[in-house]
């Protein structure tokens, strides 16, 4: 896999420097291609000559009915004509297939570059630029937007290039036969083209307003059967058929407008088609019978025009997947060109951690906010010190956690880490030393050892072992069918809360860290799924530094010191049985939970 993602190519800087310069999608799109050019040149000259026969056959056509028409036919001309046409014909399948193979090979591998280029990107912005970006926008942009892209390129190359070509050569052989002909393709040329796209941009309107109106529909749908219970519970039936109802006559309306408009309109893009059509063979037919061109030309002139009109045809088409492409250029270019890296740059690789920490005078806010989450907040954690972070939600405990992460970086105040500040620190090797168990345990599909493991190689069977009887997994794992090496679905869809919970205790503990962030899961659980956990917990944090954002206050009875939080700020601080008899903000907050 790693030598795979070394093939294929980095785009990073590509979207770099696009990124100033907005507006220029094509470039960009060439950009990609870097390195893929001989290929493009290739596909380019395999398609000229594939698509020969469209032009060398109304030559030769014309000059086989001139070569009948005349009195002394001299048949010789007439047969090496129609030898050549099958020849040029039938060297179409190979020529094609060679076109669409140079093609494909780079904007496949374009694809799968830019998708890596992106994925990579992904891994290196920092946490609140992910934080914003909500995280199905991004599957869009990795999946979606990339498609659209190659999509985009196939469609220059396929249609777009095609029809430019088309129309080139139409012209020329006209100009070469006859100047008059020539002259009336050019000035016949723009309007043709122009009264198409009237004609189809009135259908693509009705058309964008009838898909509003279906998407319109099928939320309604939707919405409606989720109410269901609801509406039956109250007896609201016949207000709700009402209410559906209604949509269901707008779509109506609107598609039989979209019915008659794409009749009308269809019907007038053909009759313009085939009037200029007509055009071109009164006028050709006029000079022929002035002995100005000959009989033959007549019917060379008519494909020639013919080529044309589907040529401007095609290009009027492929408009709107253009427009889409753009779009989607511009949409891989908003993630690639972020310079939102992760949020520390330091350098200083901690050798091993005590883990002592330094709060001082930490003020922060996020960023589409002028709100302070937190104002203020002080605090030394000595090494190996258990902290439970409490108060009521929104007061900022899960922030402090991510500060000291390095997810984030305090507007005001510093962290340091063993008296080295968070901005000396080289944060990845930090973070390798530390484990993080989140609210909600995000397991990925493969087998309990590999989610216990996860990113780490070279781990002892005996230390597997241990870590799972100290997170209390040995039942559960007996009772999977394939013991560690079973399957647990996406997100470990077969696993109830508290066994999730264990498996990342697991998979903090095999890490060993010096550091832990615990951010107890709000979810309740059964009381003796809760005491198994505690109990696992309370192995984890053994000797190790440990924050813990606490919700069940019942939980924090071990923490060395509580950390009371309020708007931000630091309201108390002390062991448990100090804030008790302090009678304070904790005893309140007990009060309550009791
Ligand atoms: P707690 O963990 O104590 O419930 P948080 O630290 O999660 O509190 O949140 C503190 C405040 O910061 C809340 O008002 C919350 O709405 C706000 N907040 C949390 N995360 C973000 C974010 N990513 N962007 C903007 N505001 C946020």
């Amino acid at each position: 896999m790693g030598i795979r993602s070394m093939e294929t190519p980095d785009f990073e800087r590509v979207f770099m420097d696009a990124g100033g310069r907005k507006g220029r999608p094509f470039r960009t799109l060439w950009r990609l291609y870097r390195g893929q050019r001989i290929n493009l040149l290739l596909s380019l000259l395999f398609f000229i000559i594939k698509h020969s026969p469209v032009w060398i056959m109304s030559v030769l056509t014309a000059d086989m009915i001139n070569i009948i028409s005349r009195p002394d036919a001299d048949l010789k001309w007439f047969w090496i004509d129609a030898a050549v046409l099958f020849a040029v014909v039938l060297q179409n399948v190979a020529t094609q297939t060679l076109h669409v193979s140079f093609m494909s090979r780079s904007s496949r591998l374009m694809e799968a570059g830019l998708r890596g280029t992106m994925m990579r990107k992904l891994q290196h912005l920092s946490m609140s630029y992910h934080s914003e970006l909500r995280s199905g926008k991004m599957q869009a942009k990795v999946l979606r937007d990339v498609e659209q892209i190659e999509l985009l390129s196939k469609q220059v190359m396929y249609s777009f290039v095609p029809a430019i070509l088309n129309i080139i050569a139409a012209v020329t052989i006209a100009a070469a036969t006859s100047l008059a002909v020539a002259s009336l393709f050019v000035v016949l040329l723009p309007f043709a083209g122009g009264l198409v796209y009237f004609f189809r941009n009135k259908i693509r309107q009705r058309n964008r307003d009838f898909r509003r109106q279906i998407e319109e529909m099928s939320g309604a749908v939707a919405e409606s059967v989720e109410m269901l219970p609801v509406t039956k519970a109250h007896g609201l039936e016949d207000i709700e058929i009402e209410k559906v109802n209604g949509t269901l006559y707008n779509l109506r309306g609107k598609g039989y407008r979209l019915d008659i408009t794409e009749a009308v309109f269809g019907a007038s893009g053909w009759v313009t088609f085939t009037l200029f059509q007509v055009i071109c063979l009164t006028f050709t037919c006029m000079l022929a019978y002035q002995g100005r061109i000959q009989i033959g030309d007549v019917v060379m002139y008519q494909g020639l025009f013919g080529t044309i009109m589907m040529s401007i045809n095609n290009l009027i088409n492929v408009y709107p997947q253009f427009a889409k492409g753009f779009e989607s250029i511009h949409s891989v270019t908003e993630v690639l060109a972020s310079t939102e890296t992760d949020e520390y740059q330091g350098t200083k690789v901690p050798g091993s951690i005590r883990g002592e920490f330094r709060f001082e005078n930490v003020r922060f806010h996020y960023k589409d906010t002028d709100k302070h989450v937190l104002n203020g907040f002080t605090l030394d954690v000595k090494p190996g010190e258990t902290i439970a972070l409490v108060g009521e939600s929104g007061a900022g405990k899960s922030t402090v956690l991510n500060l000291a992460i390095g997810f984030y970086r305090p507007t005001s105040g510093r962290i340091l880490l063993d008296g080295v500040p968070f901005d000396e620190l080289d944060m990845r090797a930090y973070r390798r030393q530390i484990a993080v168990v989140p609210q909600n345990t995000v397991l990925f599909s493969g087998t309990i050892r590999q989610n216990i493991t996860y990113g780490l190689t070279n781990v002892s069977e005996e230390e597997l072992e241990r870590v799972i009887r100290m997170a209390n997994l040995q039942d559960v794992i007996a009772a999977m069918p394939d013991g560690l090496d079973t399957m647990i679905g996406e997100h470990g869809g077969k696993l109830s809360g508290g066994q999730r919970q264990r498996i990342a205790i697991a998979r903090a503990m095999i890490r060993n860290p010096r550091i832990i962030f615990l951010d107890e899961a709000t979810s309740a659980l059964d009381n003796i799924s809760e005491f198994v956990v505690q109990k696992a917990m309370r192995e984890l944090i053994r000797g190790r530094t440990t924050f813990i954002v606490a919700h069940r206050l019942s939980t924090i009875r071990d923490a060395d010191r509580i950390v009371v939080m309020k708007n931000g700020r630091i309201q108390e601080v002390g062991s448990y049985e100090e804030l008790m008899q302090r009678r304070g903000e904790f005893y309140q907050l007990k009060q309550l939970q009791a």
